[in-house]
């Protein structure tokens, strides 16, 4: 049996298999004496923290580990995909730390959103969901915009002890930790792999002013994204890339919209209606007949209807039908990871189709 390596940076054992998991090495770095993870030497030479993911194994370790230490959690949730990147359980796991909520990718919401009412509507999501936040702040990691805010809440909050960063694969995790490393140590001051220490817990440590330090957990894969149905090429059309450009609908009962063929939303019951739909820019909206919807998926998924294409569409999960009686003006229905559609009447009901596993669900409108 060969012997297991270390990196001597953060203390994941070294693999050179799979790109994206803890401890990767390109095999050529293997003949050298001592061993540092492709994470690690990033963060060495270049100031840059590389995202990494989990499994669901090592997941749990973590967050078990996370108990026992003191200090911030720093949790990131993508507010476009709120559900989808939530880290279900944690507020079981961290004990008596207090956490703070981050919700990244704020550039993307429209101009027309208020920033409080996403703020109200996160606290309102964080405390169903069993997690009490010490705060909740809006930014934009890609930006930088809120971030400054972030650092500041982070000092007051940590109390001198050590702030854990933990969030889901494709959050923003990296983008943010660079940020703050950007604006703690300013460019060219260089990180060198003597002050993180390996620690069990595979995470990298970036030692903070007072002797304390902040820790980058890797990334936790959440099956129930959406983002891991769909093939990394195709990803781009379907993730906003881009401030969202609100599209208006005005539909009668009776109509259907497809986005791609990725989801499907039928206007059931009410008064003619209008319906605003907030997704990525590119992704193209197909108008049709409710009657005719079940054969147009059918014959035309991958072709006329797409993304995913032919090549991908396979798997791609199920479409799961979720109905909603609108009560309300103004509420908005959320498909995780892609976006929502502004139902702007009361008195309606619709149906959305989604990937099975794909959350959705109904709030009052963010606008
Ligand atoms: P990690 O897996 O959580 O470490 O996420 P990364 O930092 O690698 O980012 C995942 C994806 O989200 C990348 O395509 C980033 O460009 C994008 N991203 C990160 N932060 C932001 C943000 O503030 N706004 C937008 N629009 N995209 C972001």
């Amino acid at each position: 049996m060969t012997e297991e390596l270390h990196c001597i940076g953060c203390g994941a054992v070294i693999q050179t298999e799979d790109k994206e998991a803890v401890g990767y090495t390109p095999l050529s770095s293997l003949t050298k004496e001592t061993v540092i993870c492709q994470r690690c030497f990033r963060l060495k030479n270049y100031n840059e923290i590389q995202p990494v993911s989990l499994t669901d194994d090592d997941f749990l370790r973590i967050l078990n580990g996370l108990g026992e230490q003191e200090g911030l959690i720093v949790k990131i949730v993508d507010i476009f995909d709120f559900n989808g990147s939530w880290l279900p359980g944690l507020h079981r796991f961290v004990g008596k730390n207090p956490v703070l909520l981050v919700a990244n990718k704020a550039d993307l919401l429209p101009k027309s959103v208020k920033p409080n009412k996403v703020i109200n509507w996160i606290k309102r999501e964080a405390k169903s969901l069993g997690l009490q936040p010490i705060d909740v702040l809006l930014v934009s990691a890609h930006r930088g915009f809120g971030i400054s805010d972030v650092v500041e809440a982070i000092e007051q909050h940590r109390k001198g002890k050590n702030v854990y960063v933990v969030g889901c694969t494709n959050v923003g995790k990296s983008t943010f930790i660079n940020r703050i490393i950007k604006q703690a140590t300013g460019e060219g001051n260089v990180i060198t792999t003597s002050h993180f220490p390996g620690t069990t817990l595979d995470m990298i440590e970036i030692p903070l002013d007072d002797g304390a330090a902040l820790y980058d957990t890797p990334g936790i894969i959440n099956h129930h994204q959406m983002a891991h149905h769909i093939d990394s090429s195709e990803l781009k059309y379907i993730t906003p890339k881009k401030e969202i450009k609100p599209k208006v609908y005005q539909q009668n009962a009776g109509q259907t919209l497809f986005i791609g063929a990725l989801a499907r939303f039928d206007f059931i019951r009410g008064e003619r209606s209008a319906f605003t739909i907030h997704i990525a820019n590119d992704l193209p909206i197909h108008r049709t007949k409710l009657e005719k919807a079940d054969t147009l998926y059918e014959e035309h998924k991958g072709e006329l209807l797409s993304p995913p294409t032919s090549k991908f569409i396979e798997r791609l999960p199920e479409l799961v039908r979720h109905e909603f009686s609108i009560k309300e003006n103004k509420t908005d229905v959320v498909i995780s990871g892609l976006g929502w559609i502004t139902v702007q009447h009361a008195n309606v009901v619709v149906a959305v189709h989604a990937p099975k596993g794909v959350e959705v669900f109904i709030r009052p409108s963010l606008i």
